[in-house]
């Protein structure tokens, strides 16, 4: 008889736990995977997929101006929420389902029930009690942040509620200066509301090239977001029903239908009984791994978001992957989370991947620059004033590429390419070489030639 119930149990089917425990059961392992919510995790159910189709909704406010630059006539062009909320649950609803036929389709049992760790090696739910496992996996991802002690907090919204506001609002506030802030910032903006960014911070995406950062903020500004720096939230003042007062530290307020906080996700951990098994976790709750995502507790490993490594969806597969490689396939097997693509879904968006120029210059010490801001083509004929920016930062030692930047349309799409060059090790004169697409935004990466010497640097940088 089995020592144990479980070859693997994992707790949490989102991107990472589902792709550990399909390839686990594939090998033959008797895999259980548990989720309290719906299979799919935070990308498909409440993230990256649903947030992808409101981008897509909402963009096409600025394809219908644009359009009118090429000589067509749109009118009574209107949005129904509803009916688009309808349409994005019903796909999503399709998308959760092919991950659950998926899992059972390679063997793996699936659990509908919150699972707390009891011990190294037992894990306790509603539907099954007291279940024993060779391994346990946790990847529970994360959840939105929220000042639970800020005044009026219990007012305001965060990503999760978004998806499935019953109307859609005249007027929004939303505190934030990350990924999610500035994607529904763009969204809700496009949709026609009447759309306020707030950050505390000097601008927008700390982390990103500081040319992106400004960038970004100016062409969200030229479409019509009110983008608030320097200041934040102080309290939330309810007027009535759908009638808010945000009042921030400044000494301003703006009144706004909804309210959102976008101020970060935590790590999924409360609650969970890791305590019970004596799993290390970090300041911020998230389960401290090693390079091949194991606890330290030896039956015990974390993929995703709960680790808070790299929180993408791409990362927690790749992590997911290579756990079950390694512990069911016996190919030792960790993920390298250098040169990690990502693309933020602005208005106009982001593709990124490498280093800013700022910690580029603090790690390599002389960076060369290659930077464009241009109109892109398609807005020829729009009278408008956006602009694309492509930037790339390269070792000067070396002449590798080790950084590049993108703002514009199709930067997400341009990225991907881009990050195999990179991961590759390519350098300048590689790009350079590359013949370019023409006529393409993508093909001022192969052509920029001469060098950006940001101002007050001189020739010395
Ligand atoms: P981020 O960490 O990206 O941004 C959080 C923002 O909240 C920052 O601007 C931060 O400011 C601000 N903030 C944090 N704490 C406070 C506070 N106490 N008071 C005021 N402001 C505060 O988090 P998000 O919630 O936007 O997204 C979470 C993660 O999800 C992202 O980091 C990303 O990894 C992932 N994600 C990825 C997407 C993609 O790939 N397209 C899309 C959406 C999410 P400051 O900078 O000053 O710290």
């Amino acid at each position: 008889m089995a020592k144990y119930d479980y070859d693997l149990f994992v707790i949490g089917a989102g991107s990472g736990g589902v792709r550990a425990a399909r390839l686990a059961a594939l090998s033959g392992a008797k895999v259980a995977v548990a989720e309290e919510h719906r299979v799919g995790g935070t990308c498909v159910i409440r993230g990256c997929v649903p947030k992808k189709f409101m981008v897509y909704a909402s963009e096409f406010a600025h394809h219908f101006k644009t359009a009118e630059g090429y000589g067509w006539t749109v009118e009574g062009a209107r949005f129904d929420w509803p009916a688009f909320i309808a349409e994005k649950d019903k796909e999503i609803a399709r998308l959760s389902g092919i991950y659950v036929r998926n899992l059972q389709n390679a063997g793996a049992e699936l659990v509908h029930s919150r699972v707390t760790v009891v011990d190294p090696h037992t894990v306790e739910s509603a539907e099954k009690g007291r279940v024993t496992a060779e391994r346990i996996l946790i990847a529970t991802g994360g959840r939105p942040w929220m000042p639970k002690e800020l005044t009026g907090v219990e007012h305001a919204i965060t990503s999760n509620e978004a998806f499935h506001l019953p109307t859609l609002p005249k007027s929004i506030v939303i505190a934030g200066g990350g990924y999610i802030a500035i994607e529904f910032a763009g969204i809700f903006n496009g949709l026609g509301v009447d759309t306020t960014i707030v950050h505390r911070g000097p601008n927008l995406l700390r982390g990103f090239d500081d040319d992106v950062r400004a960038h970004v903020a100016e062409e969200m500004e030229k479409r019509g977001i009110k983008v608030l720096l320097g200041t934040q939230h102080k309290s939330i003042e309810k007027l009535g029903e759908g009638r808010f007062v945000s009042h921030f530290i400044s000494g301003h307020h703006c009144e706004s239908e909804v309210v959102m906080f976008a101020l970060g996700r935590e790590p999924y951990t409360q609650g969970l009984g890791l305590e019970n098994a004596g799993v290390k976790l970090s300041e911020n709750g998230a389960v401290v791994v090693d390079e091949y995502s194991k606890t330290n507790v030896d039956s015990i490993w974390a993929v995703g978001d709960v680790t808070d490594r790299i929180n993408l969806t791409p990362v927690a597969i790749r992590e997911g992957h290579a756990f079950a490689d390694t512990e069911f396939y016996g190919r030792p097997t960790t993920f390298d989370h250098e040169m990690v693509a990502s693309a933020v879904f602005s208005q106009p968006p982001i593709g990124s991947v490498g280093l800013s120029e700022a910690d580029a210059r603090h790690k390599y010490g002389k960076v060369d620059i290659y930077l464009t801001r241009f109109r892109p083509m398609k807005y020829a004929f729009t009278g408008g004033d956006e602009r694309c920016l492509m930037k790339l930062v390269v070792d000067a030692a070396t002449d590798r590429v080790v950084g590049c930047h993108v703002v514009g349309p199709d930067g997400p799409e341009m990225i991907q390419m881009a990050a195999i060059a990179m991961k590759m090790g390519s350098t300048k004169a590689q790009w350079d070489a590359t013949c370019a697409v023409h006529p393409t935004l993508a093909e001022e990466l192969v052509t920029l030639r001469e060098k950006h010497v940001p101002p007050g640097l001189g020739q010395a940088a």
